[in-house]
């Protein structure tokens, strides 16, 4: 913590204080209030209020599973890998374009099998076609959204977990309305799935296949969307398995390809490394010193700083995989040089090639406390960790027009 180290900072008006000839702005809601615990902390939510679930759709079994249930419904097992081709690799649920079922009784099997989990309430096209953000109506009502990102030689989908969130953070939109409720794991595939429809039919950029290496369906998976993912566990690892298994009984994507990010949930990080699927683990840090971190991610009151670095250490150690940690970089209140030399500090003093740091920079959103740093000052921090031998990449921020924040086109509806 600087101010213990350094000199004392002195008190400036509207919660910004001045240290060390650079200002630090406190985090602090902007138009909303966070709803606080009797003891006046902010209120964390690990378990979802509502516990209505969709009904159960194909992608939430394993292929053994789908076949019982066909058995069950009087119909012979392999019938289970025909939808299961329709669903997860011609993306299709249309009864219609399933000639190889009998006709007889193909839409009552497909209705089963296929309830409506997802319904498009908005689609926002930006980045001259290579990006696109869905807005998605889920079957009780809730708001969720994914984005959709071509770039060379991939393309990527930013997924939600949870309808809302209970972690509170006080820059985000999607934690302002609390967790409603945990998505299933269909809920979460099917976003793929729809994502994958719309890149078939050429409404993603086109199909550019010049060059020969452009990807022609999802390849990477990034769960930071809406909700807490590692809060949503056992959903969201089914969903994994489900995007890892080959055809016809998943996606067959690779587990490396697949971004799981948390904001510090130390015991599920712990569990995630012992999964034996070697996704990739992204730790949204965003301070390296408690006094702001209690502040900026409220669960950094259940565990410190020091305990998330550790299982995002455990995780490498156990996997091999490198970790990332995620650093959105707002202007004065955690893009200050030491700041940078702290978290390096951190990471080096568990062990050398182990991590990757994201400097994720914010979009400029004037008078707002929650803008983005000096272009200067993003220099310094990423030269400041790059000195002391931790690499970083300052990453792409996509989507910039249609809006910079998780959650905030649900906010808007
Ligand atoms: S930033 Fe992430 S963890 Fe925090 S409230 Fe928003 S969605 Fe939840």
């Amino acid at each position: 913590m600087r101010g213990a180290e350094g000199t004392r900072p002195a008190q400036l008006s509207g919660g910004v204080v001045r240290e060390n000839n650079r200002n630090q702005v406190r985090p602090a809601t902007e138009g909303w209030e966070q709803q606080t615990t009797s003891e006046g902390r902010p209120l964390l939510q690990f378990k979802s209020s509502r516990v209505s679930q969709p009904p159960a759709h194909l992608a939430d079994l394993t292929l053994e599973e789908r076949q019982a249930k066909l058995k069950e419904l009087g119909l012979p097992a392999f019938r289970a890998k025909q939808l299961s081709v329709h669903y997860f690799q011609h993306y299709t649920t249309d009864p219609e374009r399933m000639t190889d079922l009998p006709a007889t009784g193909r839409e009552e099997l497909v209705s089963a099998m296929f309830p409506k989990l997802l319904t498009e309430v908005k689609r926002l096209v930006t980045d001259n076609g290579d990006t696109i953000k869905f807005l998605w109506r889920l079957f009780d009502g809730s708001l969720v959204e994914s984005v959709l990102m071509r770039y060379p030689g991939r393309i990527t989908l930013c997924v939600s977990s949870q309808c809302g969130c209970g972690m509170n953070c006080p820059f985000c939109a999607t934690g302002q309305a609390g967790l409603t409720r945990n998505m299933s794991a269909a809920e979460i595939l099917d976003q793929i799935v729809q994502a994958n429809r719309v890149i078939a039919e050429g409404g993603l950029g086109g199909l550019r296949r010049d060059g020969g290496h452009d990807a022609e369906r999802v390849t990477n998976i990034v769960f930071m969307g809406m909700g807490e993912p590692l809060a949503n566990y056992k959903r969201v690892m089914n969903a994994v398995h489900r995007m890892v298994a080959p055809a016809p009984e998943g996606l067959g994507m690779s587990a490396r390809n697949i971004t799981v990010s948390t904001v510090g949930l130390v015991p599920a990080i712990n569990k995630l490394a012992d999964e034996n699927i070697p996704v990739t683990f992204a730790l949204s840090l965003h301070a390296p010193d408690d006094e702001l971190r209690d502040d900026l991610i409220p669960v950094n009151s259940r565990w410190k700083v020091d305990e998330a670095i550790d299982a995002a250490y455990g995780y490498y150690k156990k996997t091999g995989r490198r970790v990332s940690i995620e650093y959105a970089l707002i202007k004065d209140m955690n893009d200050h040089a030491w700041r940078a030399a702290l978290l390096a500090k951190k990471l080096n003093s568990r062990g050398r090639g182990w991590v990757h740091v994201n400097p994720i920079p914010l979009n400029p959103t004037p008078g707002s406390i929650w803008t983005s740093s000096e272009p200067s000052v993003t220099r310094v921090f990423i030269q400041t960790l790059e000195d002391a031998g931790i690499p970083a990449t300052l990453r792409d921020t996509r989507g910039k027009e249609i809006d910079g924040a998780c959650g905030q086109l649900a906010a808007a509806e």
